[in-house]
């Protein structure tokens, strides 16, 4: 029961850089050292976030002005969903993050849904109610002039190559030693915890407590610890990508687009000097060359020879990420699929539920069970979400997109989450009484839902909107106009960085 006196980590992809900053800066009196192998390279792929990344530079006590520029970094209001429904006014709905002012429009929403789903017309799509939607149309980024009294949450895309360097130089220069070599070897004590690193130049590297971040190999906490996998595959079938960068034009829009494909969807993630673009899909229903020339197509890229690079994703998490004195972050401690971008911010939640618990434990390992059930009902609740856009997708034409609308083994939360979209009166009033809304507000699983059209179909008879509507659309529409008179073109924002 004491404060380790090293601590080293294993890995210098994302995870293990994010993890060396927090730990630095949480424990100035720690020798924490990262260890990383030159012939392993990094997965390097990892262009977009959720608004935790702030939360991460924030805590570390690093601007936009200093990382931004070095990443090639954009901002991000929210992603765009595209081609994922084929009802008819439904092909494409942008998921915003939450601003404060969301909470005086998004009663009507609410309103509007319960109508429509009596089968009452209404204007129940999404994209009329968000101000991070119409800042996107708008092409403004979400940064408020300071008299605006609302705080608007935000994600960024970046270059996640120049974001582990920037992060690693960083580190080095608050005192982190930086090691090269491989692990060949993870030896362990007599109570069965790491004790040392056997490296390729047969030298022993040792410590008190080890943060595995070697990615998919998760060397440490599965390999020799022997802690178990729980494949989310039953859900999420996904597991592969192909990734091919594309010119960018000179409007650089503050958003990520999800288009679906045949088989799986493709991202489009704007950088300053470049799209980011990848092309996720299952291999049990597209084989990876004819996913690379569908993606190919989708890009207008037929005739280029710009090379693409395919990679292999293994989705699911492991039964506990802190065992004996090993803690897991990033790949190797799992992966949900990319489609909300949400690696990272399960890197930061995991770092920083870890010092806390293990701070409050006296660097025990007292809290090691409540720490590992906190994770895991994050991955769990984002899990949730995601798998959520595969079931209610509304297209027909392949036999991916079927067997993902057919698809019965729905985690408990997802299938009562459905149930309330349908039966409930009251959907946000029943999500937030049983407790539903874990990772994902009430009004996020609405703009998924309601953004597909999962709606039944109108009456045959006109019916009148119910009367009790509080605002009308133009209204509203007036509203979020003025609130955007607060922000500015992204253009400029990322030029006066
Ligand atoms: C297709 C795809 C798209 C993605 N999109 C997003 C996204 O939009 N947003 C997001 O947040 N995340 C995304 N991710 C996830 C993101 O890429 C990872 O979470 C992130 O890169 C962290 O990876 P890592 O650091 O855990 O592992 P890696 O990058 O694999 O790093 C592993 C490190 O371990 C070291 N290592 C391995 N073996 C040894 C050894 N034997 N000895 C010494 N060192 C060793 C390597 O040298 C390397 O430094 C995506 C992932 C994929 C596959």
């Amino acid at each position: 029961m004491r404060k380790p006196k090293k601590i080293l980590i294993v890995g210098g992809g994302t995870a293990g850089w994010m993890a060396a900053n927090m730990l630095v800066a949480r424990w100035g009196d720690v020798q924490v050292s990262l260890l990383e192998s030159s012939d392993i390279g990094i997965v390097g792929v990892g262009e977009g976030s959720t608004p935790h990344l702030k939360l991460f530079f924030d805590s570390i006590g690093v601007k936009e002005s200093e990382w931004m520029p070095r990443c090639n970094a954009t901002y991000k209001n929210g992603i765009y969903f595209s081609e994922w429904s084929h009802v008819p006014g439904y092909n494409s709905y942008f998921h915003p993050f939450p601003a404060q002012v969301d909470e005086l429009t998004v009663p009507s929403f609410f309103h509007n849904i319960k109508a429509r789903m009596q089968g009452i017309e209404a204007p129940a799509h999404p994209d009329n109610y968000f101000l991070e939607s119409y800042l996107t149309r708008h092409n403004l980024g979400p940064l408020a002039a300071e008299s605006f009294p609302f705080s608007v949450l935000y994600g960024y895309h970046f270059d996640s190559g120049l974001l582990g360097e920037f992060l690693a130089e960083r580190a080095v220069a608050k005192g982190l030693h930086r090691i090269n070599g491989t692990v060949t070897e993870v030896l362990l004590d007599e109570d069965g915890a790491v004790g040392s690193l056997r490296l390729d130049d047969d030298s022993l590297v040792e410590a008190d407590f080890f943060v595995d971040c070697s990615g998919a190999r998760s060397l440490l906490l599965q390999d020799a610890l022997k802690v178990s996998f729980k494949s989310y595959r039953e859900n999420l079938f996904n597991d592969s990508a192909v990734v091919i960068p594309t010119t960018i034009p000179d409007v650089v829009t503050p958003a990520t687009r999800s288009t679906a494909l045949s088989n799986g969807w493709a991202w489009q993630i704007p950088l300053t000097n470049r799209y980011g673009n990848g092309y996720v899909f299952s291999s049990d229903y597209i084989m990876p060359d004819r996913a690379e020339q569908e993606l190919r197509e989708h890009l207008g890229l037929l005739d280029s020879d710009v090379e693409a690079r395919h990679l292999r994703m293994s989705i699911g998490r492991v039964d506990k990420h802190w065992a004996k004195n090993c803690l897991a972050v990033g790949l190797s401690q799992g992966f949900i699929e990319p489609l909300e971008a949400t690696a990272l911010a399960l890197c930061y939640e995991t770092i920083k539920h870890f010092l806390d618990h293990f701070e409050k434990g006296q660097f025990s390992n007292q809290y090691e069970k409540a720490f590992n059930q906190v994770i895991n009902n994050k991955f769990e609740g984002i899990r949730d979400y995601i798998v959520a856009h595969y079931k209610a997708n509304q297209r027909t034409d392949t036999q991916y997109w079927r067997d993902n609308a057919a698809n019965t083994q729905l985690p408990d939360r997802l299938k009562a989450i459905l149930y309330l979209w349908t039966h409930s009166k009251n959907f946000a009033e029943e999500m937030e009484a049983q407790k539903l809304g874990v990772s994902y507000q009430a009004k996020s699983w609405a703009c998924l839902l309601a953004g597909y059209g999962i709606f039944p179909a109108l009456q045959d008879a006109p019916a009148k909107a119910q009367p009790d509507v509080e605002q009308g659309m133009d209204e509203i529409t007036d509203f979020i106009r003025r609130c955007g008179l607060n922000f500015q073109n992204h253009n400029q924002l990322l030029a006066q960085l």
